[in-house]
């Protein structure tokens, strides 16, 4: 089983049309446009990256929401 970071879609093997290398680990694609999607900007679709972006930008837009509030946790 493949998985394709751009449009997230597990493949099977006969479903990978394009694979790019990036950072010394190959990706699977459905497709051209997936692949050049992922070949503008590997880094935004590389999960760590992407979940630490939004982890980031998360505890920002927290930190802007709860100013002067007591951040729980639900
Ligand atoms: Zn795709």
């Amino acid at each position: 089983m493949y998985y394709d970071p751009v449009c997230k879609n597990t493949l099977t093997e006969e479903q990978v049309k394009k694979t790019y290398t990036f950072d010394g680990k190959t990706y699977e694609f459905c497709c051209d446009y997936c692949r050049e999607k992922f070949s503008d900007s590997p880094e935004t679709y590389i999960g760590k990256n992407w979940w630490q972006r939004f982890l980031y930008r998360l505890a920002e837009s927290n930190a802007e929401e709860f100013k002067g509030k007591n951040p729980t946790c639900h």
